[in-house]
């Protein structure tokens, strides 16, 4: 097991309807120094890929790809989720819906911060059915900028979208990848890298 999986194993708590909490370490409580481990692993993991940038979604997306940021030494830009649709034209749209709340949201990003051609690694806490990579793919393609890789902490193998983004032919490296989970018993299985 790596350093994400041993953590996972002993602080994640599986709830009902598949979803893993990682509140303790990651998405409310965050250790830092395993969040710079993260990102030193994404740098190791996309070794010799050109990064102008590192793209994200807010929240719980901007600590890790900050870290990882600090190893590619370029900016990270992240998405903002806008309720009102008071979109002004300056800014790239995608709808996401969200796994963990249900909801529907835009999320925007100022055309100011991707321009045309620039070389994009995104970054994200979770992968689960895709939805939020999906947006923020459509707004790298909006920019008409490149998706060089995709950087996942935890993708639930046993949800659709990491077999989606890979048949799509995007480079997708996950830290950890859950393969089956209980809430019973708060089993978790990881997929063998
Ligand atoms: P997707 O769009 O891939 O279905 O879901 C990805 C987003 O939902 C992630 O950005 C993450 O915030 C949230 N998410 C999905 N599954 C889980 C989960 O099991 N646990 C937590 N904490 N967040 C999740």
């Amino acid at each position: 097991m790596n350093f994400l999986e041993e953590r996972i194993q002993k602080d994640g708590i599986v709830k009902e309807g598949n979803v893993l909490k990682v509140d303790s370490f990651l998405n409310h409580q965050m250790d830092v120094a395993l969040l710079e481990q993260m990102g030193e692993e994404f740098k190791r993991r996309f070794e010799g890929v050109k990064v102008d940038k590192i793209l994200t979604i807010e929240a719980s997306g901007i600590a890790i790809a900050c870290m990882a940021a600090r190893y590619f030494q370029v900016p990270v830009v992240f998405a903002k989720k806008a309720k009102s649709i008071n979109i002004d034209g300056e800014v790239y749209v995608a709808e996401v819906e969200s796994f963990t709340h249900k909801c529907k949201n835009q999320v925007i990003v100022s055309k100011k911060f991707l321009q045309p051609g620039e070389h994009i690694l995104i970054i994200d806490d979770f992968l689960a059915n895709g939805c939020a990579l999906q947006g923020l793919i459509s707004i790298v393609a909006q920019a008409e900028a490149v998706v060089e890789g995709i950087g996942i902490a935890i993708e639930k193998g046993f949800q659709n979208g990491g077999r989606t983004v890979r048949n799509l032919g995007y480079r997708l490296e996950s830290l950890a990848i859950v393969e089956d989970m209980d809430a019973s018993t708060g089993k978790i299985v990881f997929r063998q890298q």
